[in-house]
């Protein structure tokens, strides 16, 4: 995209430890943790540690890291949350509605073909 990475977005406030989060899984290079504003009761977004502002300037290897991190969560929130599917989401720019600049994958659990209410 060509915009800068902000170190000062929320998701690497919650890197730092300078604001708390709901983690659920850390490894070296992924963190996963409860959105904070849930569009679905288990709603759970995956994050890699190195920064990125979206799919458009992230390094490949990235991907790499981030992506086993995000079927471990897929399945332990269909279990944990009991639901029917998932649905694995990611946005990148405001157009498409990215609102924190910190490339992120949204896993929300779905009953019945339609996302719980929290
Ligand atoms: P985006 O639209 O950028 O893909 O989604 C950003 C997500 O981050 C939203 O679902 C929003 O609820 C969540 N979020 C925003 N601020 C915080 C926060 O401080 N803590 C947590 N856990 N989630 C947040």
């Amino acid at each position: 995209s060509g915009i800068p990475y902000d170190p000062d977005n929320i998701f690497a406030k919650i890197l730092r430890g300078d604001i708390p989060c709901h983690a659920v899984f850390e490894d070296e290079h992924t963190l996963a943790f409860m959105d904070v504003m849930p569009q679905a009761e288990g709603h759970t977004l995956i994050i890699p540690k190195v920064p990125s502002r979206n799919i458009f300037d992230a390094d490949p290897t990235t991907f790499m890291w981030l992506m086993p991190t995000v079927q471990k969560i897929a399945k332990a929130v269909k279990k944990a949350f009991h639901a029917d599917g998932v649905r694995v989401i990611q946005f990148n720019e405001p157009a498409a509605g990215q609102t924190v600049f910190h490339l992120h994958f949204h896993v929300i659990p779905v009953q019945d073909g339609v996302a719980l209410k929290p």
